[in-house]
């Protein structure tokens, strides 16, 4: 393990919550190995740059194959005495992390804002909040987890939940510590020890949470933390002989390479990839209730959400109605400096992204798209060098086109409108995808029964994103496979092994 080189890294500033992130000195991170901040073993790195404003203000280590074997021994050494704890002691920890994030709850907000471009306002309900929350939640329904017993006349099996060992936890860059704390309490709780992997385009909070760890006093070694590319860090981890699951979040394409890479080893794997989500709206709705949520459905984090409803379905006797309301609800959102309260959409990820989402706009219109509005950059005043999209409504594509089911993952929704319940549902159903959607109606059983219809891991009816920790989260066909949240966490991260007692 390299010591970590002061001029390089960070050294003093390794206790939690002490940087500024309105600081606007670049810093480099560094890996978080055995309990201790660590240089990665060559001089590689990649600036990580404000999305808002294109400017850089820290390096990211691109770590080596030689840094993940070190972080991978450093995981398996702390394994059996972690691993030993009693659930409810492993909870405790939990919950010290809790309280420690929850202290660095405006940092946490700051920080993700700035790293990802992302609203403050945002920043603070969705990524601080739940942040903090996965870790009391996973420490509340571990102290809740009981050894199940099932009695025959001859004799008794129970089940032990036992930790599986090592486990690589990699992560995008849309809700970077939301996620990656979604991961880390579920799997350490269980007895399980990780390396993360977060994304190289937003690895500050991640750096933030292993300050966070450090703190704690948390045993060294449970949590370590490689910075890096998916192809020099991502892609070793996932094939390290000594990791024994892969819990990945990201990309289909990229799911695909990490599902061929676990698979000779038969690792235990969850893989929670893409999504198309529809928004399926019937004419009998409540209007109002309908297009603020579809809104906030098709465009939160800049559409930069898997769950996101990006393609609109509209009864036809209502298509009218709809359309202008919405496109009207679009045009009143005010896109801006991520870090002021009013501002409802900030910036997207990156150049290459943004890039890619504005293909989709050229796309469209060779669809046979029309544009209702946005399709264009749009940039505020003092942030000409981000990565800047104005929120896009598109009307008149096929819904089989390619703009209406493939992942854009950005602030575009199509409109489509439909004749009957069962073409709701053909349509719905045409993507490869099978993530997520929602259903609007005022006819909770048409709403539930559309919902069933629905190729797809969860559906809202008359929301959105309205989300309790303890239900299943996942999807089908190309949206991945496994779930994870609540007890499915703590099943996927445990190997449930029966004993079976004679009685005399
Ligand atoms: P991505 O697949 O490009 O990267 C995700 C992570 O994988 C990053 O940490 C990356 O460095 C790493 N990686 C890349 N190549 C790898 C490889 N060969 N082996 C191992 N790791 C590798 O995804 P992204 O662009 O960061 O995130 C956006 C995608 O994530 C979207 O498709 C979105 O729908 C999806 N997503 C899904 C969920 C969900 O819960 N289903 C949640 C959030 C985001």
């Amino acid at each position: 393990m390299t010591e970590m080189n002061p001029d390089k890294c960070c050294d003093s500033a390794c206790i939690p919550c002490e940087r500024d992130p309105a600081g606007s000195e670049p810093f480099d991170l560094c890996n978080y190995v055995g309990g201790a901040f660590v240089c990665h073993s060559n001089d590689e790195w990649m600036n990580v740059l404000e999305p808002a404003t294109g400017f850089r203000f820290g390096r990211v280590p691109l770590s080596s194959e030689e840094d993940v074997a070190t972080a991978v021994a450093a995981a398996r050494s702390a394994q059996p005495s972690w691993g030993a704890l009693s659930h409810s002691e492993r909870a405790d920890w939990l919950d010290r992390i809790a309280d420690a994030l929850e202290a660095c709850y405006e940092e946490i907000a700051a920080l993700e804002s700035r790293d990802t471009g992302k609203p403050i306002s945002l920043a603070r309900a969705v990524d601080a909040h739940r942040s903090v929350s996965n870790f009391r939640f996973f420490a509340g329904i571990l102290r809740e987890h009981e050894e199940e017993v099932f009695e025959m006349a001859s004799a008794t099996n129970y089940v032990v939940s036992k930790p599986v060992g090592v486990g690589a936890l990699i992560t995008p860059w849309n809700l970077p510590l939301y996620l990656l704390s979604w991961k880390v309490a579920p799997a350490i709780g269980m007895g399980n020890t990780v390396v993360c992997k977060p994304s190289e385009l937003t690895p500050m909070t991640a750096d933030l949470l292993m300050r966070v760890i450090d703190g704690v006093g948390l045993p060294a070694g449970v949590v370590n933390l490689v910075h890096g590319d998916g192809a020099g860090a991502g892609a070793p981890l996932v094939a390290h002989s000594d990791v024994d699951l892969v819990s990945f979040t990201g990309g289909t394409a990229t799911g695909k390479k990490v599902a061929a890479s676990a698979a000779p080893a038969f690792k235990k794997l969850s893989l929670e990839l893409g999504g198309k989500n529809s928004s399926i709206v019937f004419a009998d709705c409540d209007i109002d209730s309908t297009v603020t949520g579809v809104v906030r459905a098709g465009f939160l984090n800049q559409g930069q959400v898997c769950l996101c409803g990006s393609r609109v379905l509209v009864e036809e006797s209502a298509y009218d109605e709809f359309r202008d309301r919405f496109v009207d609800a679009v045009e009143a959102m005010r896109v801006g400096d991520p870090s002021d309260e009013n501002t409802d959409l900030g910036a997207l990820i990156s150049e290459q992204h943004l890039k890619k989402v504005q293909g989709y706009v050229e796309l469209a219109k060779q669809e046979g798209g029309t544009l209702l509005t946005g399709g264009t950059p749009c940039m505020p005043s003092g942030f000409e060098h981000g990565n800047w999209m104005a929120p896009t409504v598109i009307e008149g594509l096929s819904p089989n086109s390619r703009c209406a089911t493939e992942e854009i993952f950005g602030p575009i929704v199509t409109l489509h409108s439909f004749s009957s319940e069962d073409e709701a549902i053909v349509i719905a159903n045409n993507t490869n995808y099978g993530l997520a959607g929602s259903v609007w109606t005022g006819d909770l059983d048409k709403g539930k029964r559309v919902s069933e219809a629905i190729e797809t891991g969860m559906v809202w009816v008359n929301t959105w994103l309205h989300r309790d920790l303890r239900v299943p989260f996942g999807g089908v066909k190309d949206s991945g496979v496994g779930r994870e949240g609540g007890k499915w966490s703590l099943g996927f991260f445990s190997e449930a092994m029966n004993v079976c007692v004679k009685h005399d």
